[in-house]
């Protein structure tokens, strides 16, 4: 299954020093789930040849204005563009109202459904198909925050195609195959079912925690990530002006990527205070606790592997 992000803005607060506000594009499978949709995010997804129709679900973490300000203009263009499929709208209440007191303002009447689904403020599964589940997560914000867990679901046994053709077991075998079973042939021989099939690889995650004071409960709800991103929006240094505004600092995004065991951090959400060059101190100091860290660049597309 193809399961990668695309960073479209990883900076805090303000539009700064060519960052964007909050916004990313999860593929997995066929699904494309946008994850928060700060200013700019349309111009981003034209930037990097993301296609808007894609996306039929979107996950907003709180309503603080870099992470969801983007979103009445996507609508708008979505309806512009006469689109018919429902979107799903993964959010706290309180949106709802936001976006349509903008609607009914501007005389707007949408060509597709909104469905909304509000979020727990607690670990919940709010989103579940075939292939993929969607978990949220409380953080510790000024506003209600959550972060979200995207698990893989890895189900059944991996048919070996060379080993079907060996033993000539018919297309209707396939799915008992894939549960487990062994295959019994036209002579009644038993074939093994560990002969024809293998483990399948374990499965995938990804994480995204935004805006939140160092909590060390996350990393329970994130347990070995394969990609964790996490905000590290100030500079060891700057751990006072962290702790009023409840944001984290680059050791302590470290810290629960440590104590998650995840396989690799991606940092974000910086302040806009800072240039590309603090960002490298940031980092240097994130991988102090963790070596497998990276600094998030817009446009740039991560393999969960
Ligand atoms: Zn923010
Ligand atoms: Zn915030």
């Amino acid at each position: 299954m193809e399961f990668n992000l695309t960073i479209l803005g990883n900076n805090s607060a303000i539009p700064s020093h060519g960052r964007h506000p909050a916004a990313q594009v999860l593929q997995m499978g066929n699904e494309y789930f946008l994850i928060d949709c700060g200013e700019g995010t349309q111009m981003q997804m034209n930037h990097f040849d993301i296609k808007r129709s894609r996306i039929n679900y979107i996950f907003i973490s709180h309503l603080h204005g870099d992470h969801f300000f983007g979103l009445i203009g996507l609508l708008n263009s979505y309806s512009l563009l006469r689109r018919e499929k429902t979107l799903h709208i993964f959010c706290h209440q309180p949106l709802k109202a936001l976006i349509d007191i903008q609607l009914q303002t501007c005389g707007t009447v949408l060509t597709f459904e909104i469905e909304y689904h509000f979020l727990p403020d607690k670990q919940q599964i709010i989103f579940e198909n075939k292939q993929t589940m969607v978990q949220c997560f409380p953080l510790q914000h000024r506003i209600a925050c959550l972060g979200f867990l995207f698990k893989e679901k890895v189900e059944g046994r991996k048919i070996l195609k060379d080993k079907i053709e060996k033993y000539k077991v018919p297309i209707a075998q396939m799915e008992a195959l894939k549960n487990g079973e062994d295959f019994v042939d036209a002579n009644g021989t038993v074939i093994d079912n560990a002969l024809l099939t293998a483990d399948l690889p374990p499965a995938r995650s990804y994480a995204y925690v935004s805006d939140t004071l160092f909590l060390p409960e996350i990393a329970a709800h994130i347990p070995q990530v394969n990609l964790l991103y996490h905000e590290a929006t100030f500079k060891n240094e700057d751990a006072q002006r962290a702790a009023d505004t409840f944001h984290s600092t680059a050791s302590q995004s470290a810290t629960i990527a440590h104590l998650a065991k995840t396989k690799k951090l991606l940092v974000g959400h910086f302040s806009a205070k800072y240039h590309q060059e603090h960002l490298q101190e940031l980092l240097q100091q994130a991988r102090e606790i963790f070596t497998e860290t990276i600094i998030s660049e817009e446009g740039k597309k991560y393999e969960i592997e």
